[in-house]
């Protein structure tokens, strides 16, 4: 059974007051709330922070990068041991943002990806073409390339706990969100290549207004959110869609 996992991604946004009501807001407006995972990507600096707030709720946290490195001189790196001693359970890897800003190959998201795992934490893998490369038509030879990277240096079984996240690079923070059937066509081609029980998020201008939509999507299991996990009664609403087609679809199956 794939439960679906809603994560927010909160960049680099906040201060410690404003995460801290953020964070009150959503627990109490998901209390109750058991089909679904939710859990919070924050900057690092608030890790400890977050994890304390969090502690005795079901929310988990996470963080939006790591190092490929365990440990060592790599100044201004984060490693996976310092995260899971943070008690992350997720990180975001080969987020587009540090693909395109920060010069991320392939090769480096694998390793970062292969990190994460050795530490036991869950990589939230992403992956996604740009507008050029959709519109040359080569969305899957993309996706799948940056998918195959990652099997070079990791097993595919490892994908079993793990999370793909498709975010169309051109969806992401622009308020243009790709239709349900772009959604579902390129997850359905990727299902074809992940172990089963693999959740496969969507991401990219999900809002409160169609996450429903995206998430009845058969090969959909919640979304990876932005902008609108930075607003709590956005937040709310869309992990409220993703526990409502949740329970809609029981049958889902890992
Ligand atoms: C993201 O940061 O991964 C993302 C999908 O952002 P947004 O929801 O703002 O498009």
């Amino acid at each position: 059974m794939r439960t679906p996992l809603v994560a927010g991604n909160w960049k680099m946004h906040g201060n410690r007051a404003s995460n801290r009501a953020l964070l009150d807001a959503v627990v109490a407006g998901i209390a109750g709330l058991k089909a679904v995972e939710c859990t919070v990507c924050v900057p690092f600096p608030y890790l400890g922070e977050v994890a304390a707030t969090l502690a005795s709720t079901p929310l988990t946290w996470g963080a939006q990068n790591l190092s490929e490195h365990k440990q060592g001189a790599y100044t201004g790196e984060v490693a996976a041991p310092m995260l899971a001693d943070f008690g992350c359970k997720f990180v975001l890897v080969g987020h587009s943002e540090r693909r395109q800003l920060y010069g991320e190959t392939d090769a480096v998201v694998a390793a970062k990806f292969a990190a994460a795992l050795t530490q036991g934490l869950t990589p939230i893998l992403c992956l996604g073409e740009t507008l050029a490369q959709r519109e040359a038509g080569s969305t899957e030879e993309v996706v799948f390339g940056q998918l195959e990277a990652v099997f070079s240096m990791s097993r595919k079984e490892d994908f079993k706990g793990a999370v793909v996240a498709y975010e169309p690079v051109w969806a992401i923070g622009t308020g243009r969100t790709a239709t349900p059937e772009q959604v579902q066509e390129v997850h359905s081609f990727l299902r074809t290549g992940l172990p089963q029980d693999t959740r496969l998020l969507y991401g990219g201008s999900v809002k409160k207004e169609n996450a429903a939509a995206l998430f009845a999507l058969p090969d959909v299991d919640g979304g990876l959110i932005g902008g609108a996990s930075l607003v709590a009664g956005d937040f709310i609403a869309i992990v409220k869609a993703a526990a409502e087609a949740a329970v809609a679809r029981p049958q889902r199956k890992g």
